[in-house]
């Protein structure tokens, strides 16, 4: 066979579906909207590797499935260019991240087409251009007038690499989520979104989507909703006291000692060297109180409590290990309960008594949220402007909102300085301006936001790109929002997921969207390993799928990455696996182009019903009948559940099933066989098609429906057994699989029935329809 060139026939392709304009739904006359979204990408590296290239083909299957299914699909991409990723990469490479994303963008854009994947890119957005941005600094005036967007003053994450603040949710076990760098504590004034304000919608709104539980899990542990009861110890020898917060009041009685945080009021009382150096430490040990992985340190106050339970006197210490946020600052240990507490106990030998959880200490009913505000101020320079200004007479106001946006400067020297203050703050000519409300002299914000804002709304803006004047059209977001398939990966559980369930509830609550959850259902993707080991550029085996599309053609590359393993888990990347599968489509090529000779010189063409399903009327081929029609089923029944790989594993059975067959194979059989796996391989499949005899695209077609009557064994087996052991199996026509009475009379008369059962006595007869039937004796 000679070798295909794949790149040429599907560059032709790609071009006939760009001029028939396949992907673009009519968006505002379209009857039967289906919003499918995948997550857009940082184009923070030269290009897309084959994790992408896994989790967007998913993605796309999908779209065309429900495209073939009916619906008029909407599957925009774009681009999540602003932000630290990008502009980290720009830093590493020595490039200014605007060259870089304008290089990059590009680069990705290209990769997605070569892998066949249908968007819309007639509805794209990139982040960083300033007809997106506009909207996205208009979003944070509409949280500021709303009273959600505050400056204050507060302990916050500080990446001494990144050189900015980070969102509790960008901080991993202590470590910054973009560089892995440990985290310390900085007392700053900086802009936050009051989104503490909405943990209990946002707990709420949980039981009503369909997400993957795992992420729902997640959203709800990083909301950390705690019942609890603040409970008031006496100091001894003092008027003072000690509020302590705990979730488990009956446990009092336990309770041999206090803990409170190193920045604990008490502590002004405790006059003690050692605490004075401990409180020392742990303001100049930045790192300190961050890394959950280290060892629990404290040291005794020398104040003593009164437990209200027991009337006796425990020491109070000071440690780290809690927080200042964290409730009241000050915890009861009870380290016959808790572990944290134990392991504090044991070390510094405090003593441990077992609770007998009876009495209830009085105390204040009260809630606790491990959730916090999101800081949305970044010390950096590639993010959209912090649109807001400062009046030595007015305070900070909101820039009129005819003014935005905002613009970016072109800064040369953009690296972060480290001072706590962003880079835009050397360029006067962006940060003195005049005062919106008295006109006089005012300065900029000069930090910009928080990626995790510019990607909080992309999802509302996708439909209404051609609006210029709005941030999304009222009649276009009715017809398309919320999404209903999105797609993407778990890491987004407490970030980008999160944040846009705020940002869209928030707007609900403005009146300005009428649906208060963006994503009715989400599915996260697995991640790839390439031969049994994480793909890591310092390993050096991350997987760049351009060479794969241009060896095997991208529909192999789809099919395989498809088929090695289960879409929610991912799967292990093999050179040797994909040879497989170039092996299996070259099956089918040649099973259609055969019987493509075939049909054609018989003059045998497939006949379409009204319905435009496909029907077969010759008897002669019963069993392939069979084979596709359940292929069809079952097929259709993974596709709905996002199980590509046991998908194609059916259609594999049903091409098997072809190619074993002597019997005469109808038109109807390849061409089903060919629209099966449409979704999968796209390109091919569009050629066969029109090989078939069709004018129109195979991404038009319908989905078929199976054969319900064909598929139905019309013999079953059923087990007799005689006080459980089998004696004989009797083939029961299916229509009468109902009729017990029949069934027993029928096994009576086996001889290896009948001579067990000769002279006993029939106690109770057990039925299991269509598979046993048990005498018991
Ligand atoms: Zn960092
Ligand atoms: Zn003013």
């Amino acid at each position: 066979m000679p070798k295909y060139d794949y790149a040429k026939k599907e560059k032709e392709i790609w071009e006939k579906w760009q001029a028939a304009n396949l992907y673009h739904p009519a968006l505002d006359s379209a009857k039967n909207p289906y919003y499918a979204l995948y997550m857009f990408p940082y184009p923070s590296a030269e290009g897309l590797h084959v994790g992408h290239a896994f989790s967007a083909t998913g993605a796309d299957v999908h779209a065309r499935y429900m495209r073939m299914k009916g619906s008029d699909v909407f599957q925009p991409m774009g681009f999540d260019a602003f932000g630290i990723h990008s502009e980290n990469f720009a830093l590493k490479i020595g490039d200014h991240p605007q060259k870089l994303i304008d290089r990059t963008t590009k680069r990705f854009r290209e990769q997605f087409d070569s892998l066949g994947l249908s968007y819309d890119w007639s509805h794209s957005v990139n982040t960083s251009s300033p007809e997106y941005y506009k909207w996205t600094q208009w979003l944070f005036i509409q949280l500021f007038k709303a009273g959600l967007a505050e400056k204050k003053k507060a302990e916050v994450n500080w990446c001494p690499s990144c050189l900015t603040v980070l969102a509790d949710e960008q901080v991993l076990s202590g470590h910054c989520e973009r560089c892995n760098s440990l985290v310390e504590r900085r007392e700053l004034k900086q802009w936050f979104f009051k989104i503490t304000d909405y943990a209990d919608k946002l707990l709420e709104g949980l039981d009503r989507i369909d997400w993957s539980e795992k992420v729902k899990l997640a959203q709800r542990n990083w909301i950390g909703k705690s019942e609890g009861m603040l409970i008031e110890f006496p100091i001894s020898n003092s008027q003072s006291s000690i509020e302590i917060f705990t979730t488990k009041p009956e446990t009092a009685d336990g309770a041999t000692f206090l803990v409170v945080s190193p920045e604990h009021k008490i502590l002004a009382q405790a006059i003690n060297d050692d605490v004075k150096d401990y409180i020392e430490r742990y303001k100049s040990d930045k790192k300190l109180g961050v890394d959950e992985s280290k060892e629990k340190t404290g040291v005794n106050t020398g104040l003593l409590a009164v437990n209200p339970i027991t009337g006796k006197e425990i020491p109070v210490w000071v440690s780290d290990y809690v927080l200042s946020t964290y409730g009241s600052g000050a915890i009861m240990a009870v380290p016959a309960q808790d572990e944290r507490d134990r392991e504090f106990a044991q070390r510094y030998q405090l003593p441990i008594t077992s609770t007998s959880m009876t009495a209830k200490p009085e105390g204040k009913k009260t809630t606790h949220y491990h959730l916090r505000d999101w800081l949305i101020s970044r010390q950096r320079y590639w993010g959209a402007p912090i649109p807001m200004v400062k009046c030595e007479k007015d305070g900070w106001q909101p820039v009129a909102e005819s003014e935005l946006p905002v613009k970016l400067p072109y800064v040369e020297n953009f690296k972060p300085l480290g001072t706590g203050v962003a880079p835009l703050a050397q360029d006067p000519n962006f940060v003195n301006t005049t005062c919106p409300v008295c006109g006089g002299p005012a300065v900029r914000e000069t930090d910009v936001s928080d990626t995790f804002l510019d990607s909080s709304w992309y999802f509302l803006r996708y439909p209404s790109t051609d609006f210029e004047d709005k941030a999304f059209d009222e009649a276009r977001t009715k017809k398309w929002l919320p999404v209903n398939m999105y797609i993407g990966g778990a890491e987004h559980s407490v970030l980008h997921l999160l944040y846009a369930r705020f940002v869209t509830k928030v707007l609900f609550d403005l009146k300005m969207l009428d649906f208060d959850e963006p994503f009715t259902k989400f599915r996260a993707h697995g991640l790839l390993i390439k031969d049994g080991a994480k793909m890591s550029k310092s390993r050096g085996n991350v997987v760049n799928p351009d060479e794969y599309i241009v060896k095997y053609g991208a529909d192999t590359l789809r099919c395989y990455l498809m088929f090695l393993g289960p879409f929610d888990q991912g799967g292990d990347f093999r050179d040797s696996g994909i040879e497989g599968m170039e092996r299996f489509l070259k099956r089918v090529r040649r099973l259609v182009e055969d019987n493509l000779a075939h049909s054609t010189s018989s003059g045998q063409l497939a006949s379409k019903n009204q319905s435009g399903k496909k029907s077969s009327s010759n008897s002669s081929s019963v069993d392939l009948d069979k084979s596709m029609n359940r292929a069809v089923k079952d097929v259709g029944n993974d596709l709905d559940n996002l199980r590509y790989n046991t998908a194609l594993s059916k259609i594999m059975i049903f091409v098997n099933d072809l190619t074993a067959s002597k019997e005469n194979i109808e038109q109807n059989q390849i061409e089903n066989l060919v629209i099966l796996l449409a979704p999968f391989a796209p390109f091919m499949t569009e050629e066969l098609w029109e090989k078939l005899g069709h004018k129109g695209s195979i991404h038009e077609e319908s989905w078929p429906e199976a054969d319900e009557k064909v598929i139905v064994e019309e013999k079953a087996n059923i087990a007799v057994q005689v006080n459980g052991k089998t004696r004989t199996v009797l083939t029961i026509d299916n229509l009468q699989l109902t009729n017990q009475a029949e069934i027993e009379k029928l096994a009576m008369e086996e001889p290896n029935v009948s001579k067990y059962l000769q002279g006993k006595t029939i106690k109770k007869v057990i039925y299991v329809q269509g598979k046993i039937l048990n005498f018991v004796i």
